[in-house]
């Protein structure tokens, strides 16, 4: 018995398919063919190994005591609202070499407030009440973190900077600190200029302007 005759399928393609389909088809065509090569391109390049973050030293002002208020938002602290300095967000993910998001790792960051006073007795603790002065985060399952602060300003010695402290359990994964990109402090500071090239690009990003404030993207690279 013969089979029953094709539904005029092709025919009716044909008909459907307009120069946008045909475009498409090349498109397609040539995904097919170059896909080998692409996959081969892509064995034949491995990715550039990541570069571990360097640490810097934690300097002496780590909090004593943590304050109450210690959540992403330096500019609250409590039910006080800090409103001088430059309003910034500094985010970004933290990583193993591997570019894996280190999931439960938690990023701290300290700073002085606008002017240039820590939180801290051996700073003789002057620093403003209603900056938080310390945060600390978990890092979402995509390794991000992200914190409300200023962009940091110069104390006497140093150049603008935020210390940056990253955890894993009860572990210290890295201790360092962030530097602003083209800040005119930065080639006069004694802790920066000390690091190579390479160590220095890891540590010191543009704060740009963005639509809420300046914002600073910092990625985090940990030997886990
Ligand atoms: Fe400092």
């Amino acid at each position: 018995m013969r089979a029953p005759a094709q539904p005029s399928k092709p025919s009716s393609l044909r008909v459907e398919l307009g120069p946008a389909d045909n475009a498409r088809r090349a498109l397609l065509a040539a995904a097919i063919v170059g896909a080998p090569a692409l996959w081969l391109g892509a064995r034949a390049q491995p990715a550039p190994a990541r570069i571990a973050t360097p640490a810097q030293t934690e300097g002496p002002f780590y909090p004593v005591r943590l304050p109450q208020d210690a959540d992403h938002d330096l500019l609250q602290n409590g039910t006080l609202r800090y409103g001088r300095g430059q309003p910034a967000w500094v985010d970004g993910t933290v990583t193993d070499l591997d570019g894996k998001p280190l999931r439960g790792a938690q990023v701290e960051i300290w700073q002085c407030d606008e002017n240039g006073h820590y939180h801290h007795p051996g700073d003789g603790d002057r620093a403003d009440a209603a900056f938080q002065g310390f945060g600390r985060v978990a890092v979402g399952d995509d390794g991000r973190y992200r914190f409300r602060t200023i962009r940091p300003v110069p104390y006497s010695g140093r150049t603008p900077h935020i210390h940056v402290k990253v955890k894993l359990g009860g572990r210290e994964l890295l201790t360092t600190q962030l530097y602003v990109a083209g800040d005119p402090g930065n080639a006069r500071d004694g802790l920066w200029r000390r690091l190579p090239e390479a160590a220095r690009d890891a540590v010191t990003v543009p704060f740009e302007r963005g639509a809420d404030g300046l914002r600073a993207r910092f990625p985090i690279v940990v030997a886990a």
